[in-house]
């Protein structure tokens, strides 16, 4: 998929640090402030050794120490960006499982800060149990998060074996329920999770076995796009709860998760009426956080802990833009007047003018279709069809109606004429676009370049997050080519740093366990060699629709989103 690579995890933690420095001083908001904190007098007790300081100051809260979910886009680059650019705020990494894991551990380990959380979620056997401990050797800050009571039992016996002591935190289940789509794993019946009894089960066991101070985290995860704050408040007032009882038995408690849930405003609306939009803003989001665990812990007397949150739609939904083409068009639809939902729109005086047009005209189609047209009757949309799987590009668009925004990227001083609805390249009949932001079941679209020629685009936005990890390979598409585009200085905005072509014919095959070179053997066995060079060909080629450069650049020369300085 195009990528647009971005600091992303800079805004999230400024969020925090924002409300942090309303709320706590200073010297606790990372290095830039460090710095500044060495000038303090009281500074003296934690210069020595900041990560400790940043930990122990009593009275003086804790840091924000966000962490990226690997899950929402395991593409190498967004991780690693995410990791490099976080570095400065201590930003970590989440995974939930053992492939995630080892690239978290190893992008963690090449450039990620020695603080920086590497947080354990998901299901754990012995193996996964055994590579987060092994983390731990490497210096990596790594906590294993139990999402069930039996895991404890596997941690306790990795950590004997392997003579590492684990670092622990637990998955409450909240009896905070967030409604939307995205909220079925919150609540008490939620799939993931610790209830009450469940949490003092595990730590009577580690107080048993002497290791509760190896307990120093709680998460919990309402649900992604959590809708309001309210909501969120309700969710980590009643987490900070448990962190403090858990801190009151004895538990060596630190961190509090909050999950992930920072919601994208996919509609416009900022509202929370669906699941397309959220009724915040990201400030907004940090402060309710801040302030709900700071009440809890205050009337408490517990120490404030460092938060650290799982946002992942939020870091990475804008980072990538679709593009693609529309190569064809159906014809204009043809309006047929006795269609009963052009009459509803018209009012009665123009429903009574119509009629005695129709009286007149004896029912004549052309010229009753003409009538309609006049008194403002719309076309039937058309329908568009577009160079990709809806299945493979635009899995959730698919599975949970989950809309995205998409405009045409050229052409855009000239007004849209046509009413268009979006069917891709598979043969499946739920493989088109036609519920459009704001209600709309159309897109505005320009006519297309005469016939023969190519090159008309759109572009869909804010598909960084999850589409790339579940687009299946439905009807063989496979993925699309990409291209990173970092931002730059100078003159010129935006640098091609790199392309990489989607995959093959061949690629695709091998996927499902064929073997493209003996499929090419058995085939070549029945023909001259010219056919046989464009089966080659014909393997090696993308299963997208190939793609006409000359037509693709005189189009592009139209269209001016952006401009390149150097490509590789
Ligand atoms: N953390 C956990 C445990 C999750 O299950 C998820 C997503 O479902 C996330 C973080 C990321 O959520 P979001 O993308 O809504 O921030």
């Amino acid at each position: 998929m195009p990528a647009l690579a971005v600091d992303a995890a800079a805004p999230v933690a400024h969020a925090f640090a924002a409300c942090d420095a309303a709320r706590f001083p200073a010297p606790l908001m990372g290095p830039t402030a460090a710095a500044t904190a060495t000038e303090k007098p009281d500074a003296a007790a934690w210069s020595a050794d900041l990560s400790s300081a940043l930990y122990n100051v009593d009275g003086w809260g804790a840091p924000y120490q966000g962490v990226y979910p690997v899950k929402c886009n395991q593409d190498r680059h967004v991780v690693e960006d995410i990791v490099e650019f976080g570095e400065p705020f201590r930003f970590g990494l989440e995974a939930g499982s053992k492939p995630e894991l080892l690239l978290a551990m190893s992008c963690l380990a090449a450039r990620g800060n020695p603080d920086a959380l590497l947080i354990c979620n998901g299901y754990k056997d012995d193996e996964y149990v055994s590579l987060a401990l092994i983390a731990r050797t490497m210096g990596l800050n790594t906590v294993i998060v139990l999402e069930q009571e039996e895991e404890l039992d596997i941690v306790v016996e990795a950590s004997r074996r392997l003579g590492v002591r684990p670092v622990v935190g637990m998955r409450a289940k909240l009896r905070t329920k967030h409604a939307g789509h995205f909220g079925s794993t919150s609540g008490e019946k939620g799939k993931f999770g610790l209830n009450a009894a469940q949490i003092l089960s595990v730590v009577a066991k580690l107080k048993t076995l002497g290791m509760l101070d190896c307990l120093q985290l709680l998460h919990f995860h309402i649900g992604s796009q959590i809708p309001t704050t309210g909501l969120l408040a309700d969710g980590v007032g009643e987490a900070a709860q448990i962190y403090c009882e858990l801190a009151r038995l004895g538990a060596a408690m630190r961190v509090i998760d909050v999950g992930g849930g920072l919601g994208i405003d996919y509609d416009g609306s900022h509202s929370a009426q669906t699941d397309m939009s959220v009724a915040y803003s990201l400030e907004e989001y940090a402060a309710a956080v801040v302030a709900a665990v700071g009440r809890v812990c205050d009337r408490k007397g517990v120490a404030h802990p460092i938060i650290c949150s799982e946002s992942g739609r939020a870091l990475v939904s804008h980072h990538s833009v679709l593009v693609f083409e529309a190569f064809s068009a159906s014809p204009p639809g043809r309006i047929d007047p006795a269609t009963g939902y052009l009459l509803d729109e018209l009012t009665d005086d123009c429903h009574a003018d119509y009629r005695n047009l129709m009286a007149a005209a004896g029912g004549g189609g052309r010229l009753c279709e003409i009538v309609a047209r006049g008194m403002g009757a719309a076309e039937p949309p058309r329908t568009y069809h577009i160079n990709l799987s809806v299945f493979t590009s635009l899995p959730d668009m698919w599975a949970i109606g989950q809309m995205f925004p998409i405009i045409p990227i050229q052409r855009l001083g000239e007004r849209p004429a046509v009413d268009g609805v979006l069917s891709d390249l598979t043969c499946d009949s739920d493989g088109k676009v036609e519920h459009f932001i704001g209600g709309r079941h159309s897109l505005p679209l320009h006519e297309l370049p005469v016939h023969g020629t190519r090159g008309y685009y759109l572009g869909m936005f804010l598909g960084g997050a999850y589409q790339e990890a579940l687009g299946g390979l439905h009807n063989l598409f496979g993925g699309p080519s990409v291209v990173r585009v970092s931002q730059s200085d100078g003159p010129h905005c935006f640098a091609v740093t790199r392309a990489a072509a989607g995959p093959s014919c061949a690629d695709v095959l091998r996927s499902m366990q064929h073997e493209p070179e003996v499929m090419f053997e058995v085939l070549k066995q029945r023909t001259d060699g010219a056919t046989a060079a464009a089966l080659a060909r014909a393997f090696g080629a993308m299963p997208y629709l190939s793609f006409d450069p000359e037509a693709a650049s005189m189009a592009s020369g139209e269209s001016s989103g952006m401009s390149s300085d150097s490509e590789g």
